[in-house]
């Protein structure tokens, strides 16, 4: 008993931690340090409030609690039976451990994609999801802000992923700090992804920041996680999202050579 309420203790920490880290470092650089310097990427003009990254804090906190209760049942207790979890590195090759991770952010997307839509059913919305809809300008502070009921279907994903995939517990936490990632880079509230990147496959295949920001103030469409896929399929994709992004972009670019005029001439 005392066994599990460390590997609790300590897998709540790890979350937390990631938390605070991979939501904090992004926070600080771009809405302290260079804020001047990216107002540029910045999605939408206005400035988020103090008091909205302080609820956005309070409910990740929350958010984190409960994972790390469905973490802790997948990895620790009897439910892990049921789940393909292996814990023997030489059961599959190292190869499949990476592959695994990119399956499961496949798996978690489309899984991401149905319940968010089902989450903005009327009947449902106000009891649970409006509260991350709150953060209508969101700051990487939002990517975990859910409401009590709402952190538990986005934990319900890690076992969905590990009943279909075998996975190890590397692969597993790859996965976690991977998707998180890029989930504090869709609520970053700035547009960093490179100017190059629109004229390639990934910008066809892959969501933006300048994405899921839309999704935020536009409360419809965009309700992908990771790819464009479902929304193109399904026709959600927000209209004026590749104009948004393009207008952003070319605000960058004509910083970019502003700049490069001005250091020329002096
Ligand atoms: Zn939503
Ligand atoms: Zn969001």
């Amino acid at each position: 008993m005392q066994q599990a309420l460390k590997a609790f203790i300590e897998l709540f920490s790890l979350s937390a931690m990631r938390y605070f880290v991979v939501a904090g470092i992004p926070f600080i650089v771009c809405y302290k340090l260079l804020n001047n310097w990216l107002s540029q990427s910045k999605i939408q003009d206005r400035e988020a409030a103090k008091k909205d990254f302080i609820r956005e804090i309070l409910y990740s906190v929350q958010t984190t609690a409960i994972l790390t209760v469905i973490g802790f049942t997948v990895l620790y207790t009897p439910v892990k039976n049921i789940t393909r979890v292996y814990t023997s590195l030489s059961d599959y090759s190292i190869i499949w451990l990476l592959v695994s991770v990119a399956l499961a952010l496949v798996i978690h997307d489309t899984y991401f994609y149905w319940m968010h839509r089902l989450l903005h059913h009327p009947k449902i919305f106000n009891y649970t999801h409006l509260l991350h809809h709150k953060s209508t300008n969101p700051s990487p502070w939002a990517s975990y802000s859910f409401h009590f009921f709402e952190a538990w279907t986005e934990g319900a994903a890690l076992l969905v992923v590990v009943t279909i995939l075998p996975m190890h517990p590397i692969a597993i936490g790859l996965f976690i700090l991977s998707s998180f990632i890029i989930n504090v880079y869709g609520h970053l509230g700035y547009e960093v992804a490179p100017l190059w990147l629109r004229k390639t496959i990934f910008f066809e295949i892959f969501n933006t920041s300048v994405h899921h920001n839309l999704h935020h103030s536009k409360f419809k469409g965009n309700y992908g996680l990771y790819l464009r896929f479902w929304d193109r399929v399904m026709g959600t994709e927000h209209p004026d999202y590749v104009k948004e992004f393009d207008r952003i972009q070319q605000n960058r670019l004509n910083a970019k050579i502003k700049q490069n005029v001005v250091s020329q001439a002096s």
